[in-house]
């Protein structure tokens, strides 16, 4: 696979130009961070990255993680990486400095984690479910569990997992049936829990799961589930690791990709019952466990943005290395010429760039939902970031798919052939679409639950915020941007018509509502990134008439945001006719006629 290379100048032209980290530098609980320090945290992590992750990408891909006995292996040199990153503290960039943490922004965090995710998903994927978990205890658990599990958690030497799904609950959670029977301090649990990343591992002293379970008097469904903290090993008095509770691991599952994440199918007391504590309230399982789940949900949308750069990486690379034909003078000419080839990358380009800003912005939406000093600009930013996270998690999952499968493309046949790397990114990319509640589930959540929160509101404040926008791009009488600005009003137009017909239909014909679900999500992820396309070739644009320098930089910005505007954004067309349809289709479809 060619070397990996930090993007710094765009994760710069994102956190600086397009959002302002500024915003978050400094806010209530937030440190000062300077351009320069920005420049050197990034450049050492690139660093880090480059020599440490990624050379265990495809070796980690090759052998993969192993059971014997009981007990998993990752493949040869994840310990010492992992042990190295927690040394160096990137596992707890934005953990709260009560408990070790460094307290950075979220914005921060989230462009390092795009670096994590470039170089290797498998290995990052163990960080963001400890990440996840931390964030669940922070908010819910008890004053005890927080001292006893967050500074292990943080500091890395404990790892957290998440144990929702079984045989026959997947999307389904409501179906859960592992048993939780209470006894004086805490309760034991019965049952088997399926795809369990780093459900068992060799790269820490313990392991924490988040389980949801049912208890012996719970009512059947979702509202009968609650969750409890199951710890691999108990904590003792001191807080170290005691005695081994009830839980193994009977099986690896063999996948797709991923290959050095192991998937673990886990028996939680085979014999007396594995000791978990409660979390939050009695059968308020699901609702605390949306804080872990929404936490992973969001860093999905990063892992698919960090595999997506690797992509384009990849593709841009051997397109300038790869000859094919010759030009009108015998000169031999590199793939990279053909109109075609361009297209295939600007494709990718765009998407990723808009990805890029739409990840960053909904963890800028993050940060002030929690730090800034306004209760009304708390409750906005935290609405939004409901109303963005099944976006980022499924628009740029299906992003990071069809990037992974066009760099496959750009290099013909040998993209095919495994020693590249292509066809590994394209692998491990498949599963983002996947976990963390499928891109269904996702396009169902955005529909029935966070549009109707308020009525729409959230999303119509959204489209307010684009309109808005529409007449700083109407002050330019620059012919790139009046092209942009036409695209951009006609698929803003879209989204607000979509908008209204589902929230209609979530009134009348709720079976309509859910058949437009996915084409929705995608025609909001695309004109969201439209929007975030828009300004930076706006800020391109300002550039280059100031004659600011770096001019190859924003014209290239200017020509991915035109490229986006003219083939990215007229999909709106057709995703809203699809939306709004009705479900006709899919009534008159028996099932049996399959
Ligand atoms: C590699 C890997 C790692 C994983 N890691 C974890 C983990 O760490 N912890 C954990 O708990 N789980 C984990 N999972 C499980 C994962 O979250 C589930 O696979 C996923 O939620 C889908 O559930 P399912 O596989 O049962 O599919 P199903 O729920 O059977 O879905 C099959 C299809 O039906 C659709 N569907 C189902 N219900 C509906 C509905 N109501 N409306 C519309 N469409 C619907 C789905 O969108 C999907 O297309 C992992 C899975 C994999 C493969």
């Amino acid at each position: 696979m060619s070397e990996y290379r930090l993007p710094l100048r765009e994760i710069l032209f994102v956190l600086d130009e397009l959002i302002g980290v500024d915003t978050v530098s400094g806010l209530t609980n937030l440190p000062q961070i300077t351009k320069d320090e920005l420049n050197t945290l990034f450049e050492t992590a690139g660093k880090f990255a480059s020599e440490i992750f990624a050379p265990l990408n495809r070796t980690g891909d090759i052998s993969g993680a192993t059971l014997k006995n009981g007990i998993v292996r990752t493949p040869a040199g994840f310990s010492e990486a992992y042990n190295a990153y927690c040394e160096v503290g990137w596992n707890r960039c934005s953990a709260n400095a009560k408990y070790g943490g460094q307290g950075l922004p979220q914005l921060i965090n989230s462009a390092l984690s795009e670096i994590w995710n470039s170089t290797n998903l498998s290995l990052s994927l163990c960080n963001t479910l400890t990440q996840s978990a931390i964030n669940l205890i922070y908010h819910h658990g008890s004053d005890e569990q927080r001292s006893t599990y967050l500074p292990n958690l943080i500091s890395g030497q404990w790892t957290g997992a998440m144990a929702m799904t079984e045989p026959q609950a997947g999307s389904d959670v409501g179906a859960i049936t592992c048993l939780a029977a209470p006894e004086k301090y805490c309760y034991r649990l019965k049952g088997q829990k399926n795809y369990i990343s780093w459900g068992e591992h060799d790269l820490s002293q313990n392991i924490i799961y988040l389980i949801l379970a049912r208890t012996p008097e719970a009512p059947a469904g979702t509202k009968g589930l609650s969750l409890f903290i199951v710890p691999k090993f108990i904590p003792d008095k001191k807080g170290n690791p005691g005695c081994r509770n009830d839980i193994e691991c009977i099986a690896l599952e063999k996948k797709l990709g991923i290959h050095a994440s192991p998937t673990c199918v886990m028996n939680f007391g085979s014999n007396e019952g594995a000791l978990g504590w409660l979390v939050g309230k009695p059968h308020n399982g699901l609702t605390t466990m949306f804080t872990m789940m929404n936490t992973a949900r969001l860093a999905i949308g990063h892992e698919a943005l960090g595999i997506a750069e690797r992509a384009y990486q990849q593709a841009k690379s051997y397109a300038q290395i790869r000859y094919q034909g010759k030009d009108d003078n015998n000169k031999p000419l590199k793939i990279v010429e053909y109109p075609d080839v361009k297209r295939m990358l600007l494709s990718i380009k765009a998407r990723l760039e808009a990805m890029r800003a739409l990840c960053y912005e909904t963890a800028l939406s993050v940060d002030l939902s929690i730090n800034h000093p306004e209760e009304k600009i708390k409750t906005l930013h935290s609405n939004r970031v409901a109303l963005l996270t099944p976006i980022v998690k499924a628009w740029c999952s299906d992003g990071a798919v069809e990037i992974t499968s066009t760099n496959i493309q750009i290099h013909g046949g040998t993209g095919y052939i495994e020693d590249t790397g292509a066809a590994q990114l394209y692998r491990d990319a498949r599963i983002t679409p996947i976990y963390e509640g499928t891109n269904g589930i996702q396009a169902l959540d955005l529909v029935k639950r966070k549009l109707m929160i308020n009525d729409g509101f959230d999303m119509y404040s959204l489209i307010e915020e684009m309109r808005q926008f529409d007449g700083v791009l109407s002050m330019s009488s620059e012919r790139t941007i009046c092209a942009i600005r036409g695209r951009f009003a006609e698929s803003g137009a879209a989204l607000s018509r979509t908008t209204s017909f589902i929230l209609n239909a979530l009134k009348s014909e709720k079976k309509t509502a859910e058949a437009a679900a996915t084409p929705y999500l995608k025609l909001a992820g695309i004109v969201i990134g439209g929007y975030f396309m828009a300004r930076a070739a706006m800020i391109a644009e300002q550039n280059l008439s100031n004659g600011s320098g770096d001019n190859d930089f924003y014209r290239s910005k200017l020509a991915t945001s035109l490229f986006y505007a003219e083939n990215i954004l007229p999909e709106s067309s057709s995703l809203s006719l699809a939306a709004t349809s009705g479900a006709e289709a899919i009534r008159y479809m028996e099932t049996d006629y399959f």
